[in-house]
């Protein structure tokens, strides 16, 4: 017995090693291979209907997936929801959306219903999910005044239906933890200076407002009650900073998977201190996690708050293939490249073949489109 037991452990061991040297010298792709991979984005914001996120698209080999949100510094939802049929109409190989709703009249007894309406006429349209932003649990707030959090049961009927038609839900809640400290202690500038700009969202600068430990809680508690549902959280859950944190969540909720978009900051400054095991984070949660950037482009305005990168001149389709270049050489190479962010320079993950396609491809279309994974 004692013998049979040794003899597994031993063969468990043994194959541990066998895998780490697999997955050690299993292929990677190179800087070069970037454009002839297929690729989707599955975070971007394309709030005008000119023809250049999709050009750079159609060149660098990405689909896009545009999320439209409730966010004042972004056109209004209607024009967002038209801007978002337009371009799926001129290109829908390249071109998917998100809808998302108004918190206008939440409790009232007809917001659920006129919510659900619009969501399902939104899918008829193409809409491939529902995206629920930081308003709620930061901004909105109920008659006595009190903030409306995720796990509020006002939220419950129009989850219910989401989970019951599979709609998948991408929700970003919080922020990253670096809202709430003070700026000289906050790890990457993109923070820094996104916070500097948007004070009314620097949570530094607003005690009375719930902590980042209580945001989290309310997310979770949500995630708990709708264990059925297709849920995306948004910038890598808002768990950015530690790689632990996103096991654990992914750990306790089998219906979860994350977006990448606009934390691969936050990614690099850990695998600066532990390569290893953020590549090794990687490669076990390899179906749990989707590429996204959060690149924006707002229409031609030179005071656009929302354009990602910010707006200098520069135009957007460089932008946009500078950073989904920087963002493939880390992930898909071993090569090293100087991040302005953390200033520092990062070596890439050289993540496997296998799990670089499902990051940027198939894992999007296994959440989005209920796809089988090839
Ligand atoms: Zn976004």
């Amino acid at each position: 017995m004692i013998y049979d037991v040794c003899r597994a452990v031993l063969a468990g061991v043994v194959w541990g090693i066998a895998a780490q040297a697999a997955i050690a010298e299993s292929p990677t792709y190179t800087a070069a291979d970037f454009e002839h991979v297929r690729k989707l984005d599955s975070h971007v914001h394309a709030n005008t209907e000119d023809h250049h996120f999709l050009d750079i698209a159609r060149r660098d080999g990405f689909e896009l997936l545009s999320i439209n949100v409730d966010y004042p510094d972004f056109p209004k939802l209607a024009v967002q929801a038209r801007v978002a049929h337009e371009l799926q109409a001129e290109d829908p190989q390249h071109f998917h959306f998100l809808t998302t709703f108004s918190m206008k009249g939440f409790g009232s007894p007809t917001w659920t219903t006129d919510t659900i309406r619009h969501i399902d006429s939104e899918v008829a349209s193409g809409a491939v999910g529902v995206k629920v932003w930081k308003n709620v649990g930061m901004v909105e707030r109920d008659a006595q005044h009190h903030l409306i959090f995720l796990d509020n049961p006002g939220f419950d009927g129009l989850m219910s239906h989401l989970e019951a038609e599979r709609i998948p839900l991408v929700a970003h809640q919080a922020e990253p933890k670096n809202c709430w400290l003070p700026l000289d202690q906050m790890t990457t500038e993109n923070d820094r200076s996104y916070f500097r700009d948007h004070p009314e969202y620097y949570m530094y600068l607003h005690p009375q407002m719930p902590s980042y430990e209580s945001l989290m809680a309310h997310r979770d508690n949500f995630v708990a009650h709708h264990p059925r549902l297709i849920f995306i959280g948004a910038h890598l859950a808002s768990l950015e900073w530690s790689v632990d944190e996103i096991a654990k969540f992914f750990d306790k909720f089998p219906n979860a998977t994350a977006d990448l978009a606009a934390r691969m900051t936050q990614v690099q400054y850990q695998s600066n201190k532990d390569r290893d095991k953020v590549r090794q984070f990687f490669i076990k949660y390899q179906d749990r996690l989707q590429y996204g950037s959060d690149l924006t482009e707002d229409p031609p305005d030179p005071h656009a708050r929302a354009q990602n990168p910010p707006a200098d001149g520069t135009p957007f389709e460089t932008e946009a293939d500078k950073f989904w270049r920087s963002d493939w050489l880390y992930l898909a190479t071993g090569e090293s490249q100087h991040i302005d962010a953390i200033k520092a320079d990062v070596k890439g993950l050289a993540l496997p073949k296998a799990v670089v396609d499902k990051i940027y491809y198939t894992n999007a279309h296994w959440v989005f489109w209920k796809l089988p994974r090839e």
